[in-house]
């Protein structure tokens, strides 16, 4: 099964993904974390009855862009990333097909937008908890992976497949602070002040703050995963504050 890891790290790479890890599909059900969050028709079991393990590919959302968050350059970059990860994804679950295993991929939008958060509040299969159980990082009081080179920066997809691939599990350290810069700098005060699960998001706030973005064209917000002082990126340079102000007067005139 080496090989076939070695292959699937090639198909990312090709497409300037790097991190790419594995969890254990049925995880879901026995890490306490995960499987008092997550019910049984959004595990990987339900979705792919056969399969055995969740392929997880990360791309990291540059620093410097995000600081500029919100704005039509973050939310450029927001859409590229999805559609990098939904097409890295497919690439991915062609190449365990063509090597004889059942494998799905999972979009990143996996709740049709704004609207379809505030009907359902979250999409039928979590990222987030994907990644954590593969070992790519631990949960923020954002309640955001955070990773130890891109702190919460980054974004994940998932590749479900009956393969039996090598897995780690999630990482035992904590990488949350608990500075509270996320709960501070949130402008629909959505964000608890406790360690995910106890202070889950509202959603509902969020979707508000999203909804008032996605008039001007610059949603998402992401003002929680921009100020985190976790990760190896935080030293990365940034655009000065006139450059910044410059960018976010791109909105769209309602
Ligand atoms: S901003 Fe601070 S409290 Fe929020 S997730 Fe990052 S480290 Fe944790
Ligand atoms: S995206 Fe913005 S509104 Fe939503 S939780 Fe983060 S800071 Fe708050």
């Amino acid at each position: 099964m080496n090989d076939l890891m070695g292959r699937i790290k090639d198909v990312a790479r090709a497409m300037g993904i790097t991190d790419v890890s594995v969890a254990d599909a049925s995880d879901w059900g026995t890490d306490p974390l995960v499987s008092s969050r997550i019910a049984v028709p959004g595990r990987p079991l339900s979705i792919l009855p056969a399969a055995k393990s969740v392929v997880v590919i990360g791309v990291p959302l540059q620093k410097a862009i995000l600081a500029t968050a919100p704005s039509i350059y973050y939310k450029s970059l927001y859409d590229t990333v999805n559609i990098l990860l939904d097409q890295a994804g497919e690439r991915i679950a062609l190449e365990l097909g063509a090597e004889g295993f059942d494998a799905v991929y999972v979009p990143r939008d996996g709740y049709h937008g704004l609207a379809g958060l505030k009907m359902y509040q979250s999409a039928f299969f979590s990222h987030r908890h994907a990644a954590y159980l593969a070992g790519m990082g631990t949960f923020g009081i954002n309640n955001a992976i955070l990773t130890p080179d891109h702190g919460p920066r980054m974004r994940f997809t998932s590749i479900i497949t009956s393969a039996e691939l090598p897995s780690v599990g999630p990482m035992k350290r904590e990488f949350c602070i608990k500075c509270r810069k996320c709960t501070k700098a949130c402008p629909g005060e959505a964000i608890g002040d406790k360690p995910y699960p106890e202070s889950v998001v509202r959603k509902e706030r969020c979707l508000e703050v999203s909804a008032e973005l996605a008039a001007k064209g610059i949603s998402p917000c992401g003002r929680c995963i921009a100020v985190c002082p976790v990760g190896r990126d935080n030293s990365d340079p940034v655009p000065t504050d006139a450059a910044i102000a410059e960018i976010r007067k791109y909105v769209k005139n309602r």
